[in-house]
């Protein structure tokens, strides 16, 4: 793993934690480049026997120097919104490999996509498709699209990241698709080229995804026969990460369950995986600030929901350690930070050896933690920090009070 101890003090690669909370401050999310790159080859080389496109979602981590990181190893990216695009395109991402998701796209940014040259728009919705073949029409150009289908399977993970049931609001019932293909290959501006699922996230189990392939595959079949042949299938992202004793699926386990499924079909297989390249490539470093013993033992950190929203929003579980050995007895505290709100918890009941000024490391905090953030509680922002080797890069520099009210204007009534 690309963190270790060393004397008993958190290293991530060569970089003593310590020294990087001292250099830059906390809170402080730190990323690896080797775990990052790591996971990316294992994707990479799970698939290898298969032409296959890794397309990383954007949306877990969108820093510019990680998704530059991505570029250089050839990768493609899943984006959602016209924002994304622009940052793939400002790090160097090649637009010929970037798929478009979400249920909400904007005229503009369909615009947007269309002038850049996508690789293909995910589409959600026949309102959608509608819409997509109106704006080509108008820039005399096709856009590429893949129906994003709903195969009404349960991925059998927490409900607010599970996307692939019919109830969702994600992708096409897929007994609809059939006829929105049809419809789809009579309409002006548009060539259809693929078909794609995300049935949900931090997915620890194969066969909801075996399903959902399976389901897909049938319908591929049954467009064959009434002459729509696709040249890729994409089936999302969603693999897990460990974040307590999770066993998920390696990308080998993955690609070794699907093989047999895919078989010999010639269409080019696209991945969306997020989590899985980034989320153990990253750690949030924060400082104790108070003690606060009583009916609850807190340690009050300065790190907040409005920095790392996940245990807030999703009740997840975060490892949290000390970076440096303790001096103190292990006492078990409620880790929390300074924000109004009770539900402001990073992690509660952990066992820890503390004291005022204590620096701990969130684990697993590369996805999903820093692209969540907000200023809420008129909180700057953290730093961000990429680790190679022995030598940390400053990739975003920690908010300023001047960027709090960035854009806002005074009314200047006196
Ligand atoms: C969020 C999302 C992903 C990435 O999900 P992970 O669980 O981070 O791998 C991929 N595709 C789509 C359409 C998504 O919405």
């Amino acid at each position: 793993m690309s963190a270790s101890r060393r004397d008993g003090v958190l290293f991530v690669e060569d970089c003593d934690l310590t020294t990087l909370a001292e250099r830059f401050g906390t809170p402080l999310y730190v990323y690896s480049r080797a775990a990052i790159e790591s996971a990316w080859h294992a994707y990479d080389q799970a698939f290898a026997d298969r032409d296959h496109l890794i397309c990383y979602a954007v949306k877990a981590n969108g820093n510019l120097a990680i998704l530059e990181l991505l570029a250089a190893l050839g990768s493609g990216f899943d984006i959602v919104s016209g924002g994304e695009l622009a940052r793939v395109l400002k790090a160097g991402g090649d637009p010929g490999k970037v798929v478009f998701s979400g249920v909400g796209k904007r005229e503009d940014e369909i615009e947007q996509a269309l002038t850049a040259g996508i690789l293909a728009f995910n589409i959600e919705s026949r309102a959608e498709l509608t819409r997509i073949s109106a704006v080509a029409s108008r820039l005399g150009v096709e856009a590429p699209i893949s129906l994003r289908v709903n195969p009404d399977v349960d991925a059998r993970t927490h409900p607010y990241i599970s996307t692939g049931l019919k109830e969702n609001k994600f992708g096409i019932d897929i007994h609809q698709a059939e006829a929105i293909y049809a419809e789809a290959a009579g309409l002006p501006g548009i060539r259809i080229t693929g078909l794609d699922f995300h049935i949900g996230s931090q997915l620890t189990e194969l066969e909801p995804l075996a399903d959902a392939l399976s389901r897909s595959l049938a319908l591929v079949d049954r467009l064959a026969q009434s002459g729509i042949t696709l040249s890729h299938l994409d089936i999302g992202g969603g693999l897990g990460i460990r974040y307590q004793d999770e066993t998920p699926p390696t990308p080998q386990a993955l690609a070794d369950r699907l093989a047999p499924l895919l078989d010999q079909r010639p269409q080019r297989l696209l991945m969306e995986p997020g989590r899985a390249l980034v989320g153990e490539a990253g750690w949030l470093l924060t400082t104790v600030e108070y003690l606060k013993p009583g009916h609850r033992d807190f340690a009050i950190v300065d790190a907040a929901m409005n920095d790392l929203l996940r245990p807030a929003l999703y009740d997840a579980w975060q490892r949290i350690e000390t970076v440096a050995p303790g001096s103190t007895e292990p006492r078990v505290y409620d880790i929390v930070g300074p924000v109004c709100e009770t539900a402001d918890s990073l992690g509660s009941n952990r066992s820890l050896a503390l004291e005022p000024g204590a620096l701990l490391a969130i684990h697993g905090a590369g996805a999903y933690g820093f692209v969540m953030a907000s200023q809420y509680n008129a909180r700057p922002r953290p730093a961000e920090v990429l680790v190679d080797g022995g030598t940390a890069h400053l990739v975003r520099e920690r908010e300023t009070l001047d960027d709090l009210w960035q854009g806002e204007h005074l009314l200047r009534t006196s």
